[in-house]
């Protein structure tokens, strides 16, 4: 294509790709706002096979490289990349960390394949444990960043650093077999990449700890540990949700409307005092 294609001649051979994604982003935005389990896994599905295998478009580290480099695509050509990254950053800015909770293909695989592996293989990590592992994906955000701004090479991190290649089909045995070992430690530790290792959501938690996005909480909520032990992202402490680490699964603002679940509304309804509301 030349620089003086039209802007139809320039849209033609994007029009379905960009008609995909905005119905992806529509079904995302629908599930989170609905709160719907049902829609949350359509999404799941959704981020696995269209976004992953088909588009094979995840946000990577390489995309860091690219904002910190400014070494942006040419704009008219890669109208869905343009879309998908003001996606990413305006629901992060706004929202919190929406793009792994439901729109990472990695993440949503990890979290179908949790939905459907019996809860007794799982490990509970000790709570402090947790909570210092989930540092060392920043370690790895600035690991990567040093050995970028050091090498220029983009490659090693990308095949290293970060699963996503696996929806490309591309790889080296070696590549494959970490690949397999991270997949099997993830069916007894959930989410373990996501929350201790990947720097794209290092990044995303450096950027939604910036935003004014706020999860409802009760006053029961500084005793009351169910939502705590529900989070299976370790982001709820006490009454606080840490929101570097919060991927707004719902789980948690499932319960706080739940009245039968939610000591909230037990304790509103032993007082007699069931329509109060909230
Ligand atoms: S933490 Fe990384 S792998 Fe997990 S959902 Fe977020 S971007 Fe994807
Ligand atoms: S349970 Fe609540 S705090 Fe934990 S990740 Fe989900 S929305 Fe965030």
């Amino acid at each position: 294509m030349g620089a003086g294609d039209t802007w139809g001649e320039i849209l033609a051979p994007q029009a379905l790709d960009l008609a995909l994604l905005t119905a992806f982003i529509a079904l995302t935005l629908v599930s989170f706002f609905r709160k719907s389990v049902r829609l949350k896994y359509a999404a799941l599905v959704a981020a696995v096979g269209y976004m992953g295998f088909m588009k094979s478009s995840l946000v990577s580290i390489s995309d860091v490289f690219r904002f910190a480099d400014l070494s942006l695509p040419p704009f008219k050509y890669s109208l869905a990349w343009y879309v998908f990254s003001v996606f990413v950053v305006v629901s992060t800015v706004l929202w919190g960390r929406l793009y792994c909770g439901r729109v990472c293909a990695f993440g949503a695989l990890t979290q179908l394949i949790d939905a459907i592996v019996p809860a007794k293989l799982r490990v509970e990590l000790p709570r402090r444990f947790e909570q210092r592992a989930a540092w060392a994906k920043y370690v790895v955000l600035a690991a990567v960043l040093v050995y970028f701004a050091a090498t220029r090479d983009v490659a090693l991190p990308v095949r290293y650093a970060e699963p996503f290649w696996m929806f490309g089909l591309f790889g080296t045995t070696a590549m494959w077999a970490g690949l397999a070992a991270l997949l099997v430690a993830t069916v007894f530790v959930r989410n373990l990449y996501c929350r201790f290792l990947c720097p794209v959501g290092a990044t995303l938690g450096i950027l939604s700890g910036l935003t004014i996005f706020r999860i409802k909480r009760w006053s029961e909520c500084r005793t009351c540990k169910i939502c705590e032990k529900t989070c299976e992202w370790g982001a709820i402490r006490g009454p606080e949700i840490v929101k570097r680490e919060c991927v707004r699964c719902d789980d948690c603002e499932r319960l706080y409307l739940d009245q039968q679940k939610c000591p909230h509304w037990i304790v509103l309804r032993r007082k007699g005092k069931m329509f109060v509301s909230a």
